[in-house]
């Protein structure tokens, strides 16, 4: 019997201390993201189990290792409609990248979409975002790590949710990490939606963030669950985001 199973759209919430992976949930996360690099989507319940070959319960235990771990998140409430595989997103989201050889993705974030080309080393992702503002669309490509073109010079990260409810429900945040053309438009949308009034830095500083994350994605095949709190690969906390270059003072 599961015992994760919440009602619908209720987050079950995310780890905040780190714990060990199974080699089922290793090798379940292994290969979601490589199908997702060579198909431009995931996989679904039946193509994971044809390769995989996991008995129901192992296979749901994996899934819920990973989503809690905010490796694989599926639609809260629901058992196996994956969501998401960050960097990836089974469901369109505002950003969308294009490889040099024309492979098309639906990405996570905004954070994810300036992490996603790490898993292409050499080629060029272009990433086109919309702005939540105005609609208009930011385009940048990165590759090996640089940021090499951006049509929004004075774009801007900006996260519309505090660190501490992060965890409460991850699609959530996910969805309020997000480009903006400049910090006019996050002024605007600040104001439309006081309740996201976040934390903002410059489009040029996003990929040092993301950075342990990108580079250990996929590259490390042991890679520890990535946990919700000041112990995260990433800088999760208000101190952490500080250090990164966000401009905080809104949560201050
Ligand atoms: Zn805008």
């Amino acid at each position: 019997m599961h015992t994760w199973t919440t009602g619908y759209g209720i987050f079950p919430g995310c780890a905040s201390e780190p714990y060990d992976l199974t080699p089922e949930s290793k090798k379940l996360r292994r290969f979601i993201i490589k199908y997702f690099m060579d198909n431009q989507t995931g996989p679904n319940i039946h193509t994971i189990q044809k390769e995989l070959g996991f008995d129901q319960e192992t296979l749901w235990h994996s899934i819920d290792q990973l989503h809690i771990g905010v490796q694989v998140m599926v639609v809260p409430g629901t058992e196996i409609s994956l969501l998401k595989m960050p960097p990836f997103s089974y469901v369109p989201t505002r950003n969308e990248g294009t490889l040099d050889d024309g492979r098309i993705f639906n990405l996570g974030c905004a954070g994810e979409s300036a992490a996603a080309h790490k898993l292409f080393p050499g080629q060029e992702l272009t990433v086109r975002s919309i702005c939540p503002c105005c609609w208009e669309t930011i385009t940048t490509k990165w590759k090996d790590g640089e940021l090499l073109e951006n049509d929004a010079p004075d774009a801007v990260i900006h996260i519309g949710r505090g660190p501490d409810d992060w965890s409460k429900n991850f699609v959530y945040t996910c969805e309020n990490i997000n480009f903006f053309k400049n910090l006019d438009h996050v002024a605007t949308w600040e104001k439309q939606f006081p309740e996201k009034k976040g934390a903002t830095m410059p489009i040029g500083k996003v990929y040092q963030w993301v950075k342990p994350q990108a580079e250990a994605r996929y590259w490390d095949y042991d890679q520890p669950p990535d946990v919700v709190s000041t112990k995260s690969l990433v800088s999760t906390s208000l101190a952490g985001l500080k250090k990164a270059g966000f401009d905080v003072s809104a949560w201050e």
